[in-house]
């Protein structure tokens, strides 16, 4: 049990290359864009997920490109910090975590690790696949149909690989009632360490992030909504502009570099709930097979702990995919079913209807930290993660400085 077809080349595709390579597989990474995806804004690693990062050798790496982010402040429509998320916030457990790093610079980080070692094929996707019982025979767009000893679908919340293996999509996809459009804009802000997060009545809410280069920054502009017909990008940009039409703060400019963005990234914010992530020799990784959505966060983490674990039971089991794959999903269901939680209060907490609820929330922010009992509401959401990492037969990694 040696080849192994990674459909994404994304943080899930390329960290599950990483582990397969170490324990002596041979990982092919199909990718269907011309090159790693390197859009997105801040993602965190807290916890498990920064000692799987250490695992890999590249913490420091991750560090040198961390973002310098304080914390988030939510502010009205004149500008004005109504309340703040120090970084220290819930004992460091709130919206800022253990590291901040823009989507982009860990894609090319884990890149770098694993380019030369692992086979990359860019540019194609797979269209179908047959199960056969020593293999899977994989036909794509552009190459030629090849057998794998497994495959494994870590090509995002929309997931192909799923589509052809589970079934359709709206099976295991979960809208939230939330769209979020992402994008990279230049500075015109004056947005340094801190994020500014600014709701709107009729349930909308304006972000500005820092970035690790100064001259840009990170543009969030989300609404609650039913589902939507999505369109192309033009349209996309064009149902946003509509929502925010007349928005105060910085809204107005916000939506004037939307119109240059070349990296605007809209999606409904879905989880991806299923009962099993595996169908014989297919096998599902990161937002593909447990997606816990923007709105939770911790996409990220998930999808670099479920590769470790991943890779390892599989070098355990010696190949053995089917005892893998059930210690894959044994280690995995806390872990998941914990991060699959919203934050309180869920859309509605994210984008409060009225004046008056973004008001209560906001006052119930700033009190937090003075009330005589904020040290067991600390306590409460500092769950330790529900799981131990196993070391799979590698050395000790050395320890966290
Ligand atoms: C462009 C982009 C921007 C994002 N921005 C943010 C953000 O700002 N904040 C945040 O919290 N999360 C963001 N996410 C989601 C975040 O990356 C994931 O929640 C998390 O990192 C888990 O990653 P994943 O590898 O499972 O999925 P993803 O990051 O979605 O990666 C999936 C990869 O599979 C590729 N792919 C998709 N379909 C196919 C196919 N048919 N064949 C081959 N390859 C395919 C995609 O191009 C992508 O490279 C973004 C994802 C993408 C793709």
């Amino acid at each position: 049990m040696r080849t192994v077809l990674i459909s994404g080349a994304g943080i899930a595709g390329q960290s599950l290359a990483y582990w397969l390579h170490r324990h002596g597989f041979t990982p092919t990474v199909v990718e269907r864009a011309p090159a790693p995806r390197a859009q997105g804004h801040t993602v965190d690693l807290r916890g498990v997920s920064f000692d799987v990062v250490r695992r890999m050798g590249l913490l420091e790496k991750v560090r040198d490109a961390a973002v310098d982010s304080r914390g988030m402040s939510y502010v009205d429509a004149t500008g004005r910090r109504v309340a703040d998320m120090p970084a220290s916030f819930l004992g460091g457990n709130g919206v800022v975590g253990e590291v901040e790093i823009l989507r982009g610079d860990l894609v090319d980080i884990f890149h770098q690790a694993t380019e030369g070692k692992v086979e990359y094929v860019f540019d194609d996707t797979i269209t179908s696949l047959a199960q056969a019982p020593d293999g899977v025979r994989v036909t794509f767009e552009r190459s030629a149909a090849r057998v794998f000893d497994l495959v494994v679908g870590a090509d995002g919340a929309h997931s192909v690989t799923r589509s052809l293996a589970f079934g359709e999509e709206s099976r295991f996809s979960r809208e939230l009632g939330c769209h979020l459009a992402y994008f990279t804009a230049p500075n015109v802000f004056g947005i340094q360490d801190w994020e500014l997060f600014h709701n709107l009545p009729g349930r909308r809410v304006a972000a500005l992030r820092p970035s690790r280069r100064a001259e840009e920054v990170k543009v969030l502009l989300g609404f609650a909504s039913k589902p939507l017909d999505h369109g192309d990008a033009r349209r996309q940009k064009q149902i946003v502009a509509e929502v925010f039409a007349g928005a105060g703060w910085q809204v107005p400019a916000m939506l004037r570099e939307m119109a240059a963005a070349t990296d605007f990234y809209f999606d409904a914010a879905t989880q991806v709930v299923m009962d099993g992530w595996s169908r014989g020799r297919v096998v599902l990784l990161g937002d593909a097979g447990y997606s816990p959505s923007p709105l939770g966060g911790g996409g990220t983490g998930l999808a670099v702990v479920g590769a470790y674990v991943l890779a390892g039971e599989l070098a355990e089991a010696g190949g053995d995919h089917e005892v893998a794959f059930a210690a894959y999903e044994r280690e995995m269901r806390g872990l998941v079913r914990q991060r699959q939680k919203l934050p309180p209060g869920g859309v509605n907490g994210f984008v409060p209807n009225s004046r008056v609820a973004i008001g209560m929330r906001n006052l119930s922010i700033r009190l937090l930290p003075h009330l005589p009992w904020s040290g067991l509401i600390e306590k409460m959401v500092t769950d330790p993660d529900a799981i131990t990492l196993n070391d799979y037969g590698l050395p000790s990694p050395p320890p966290i400085l």
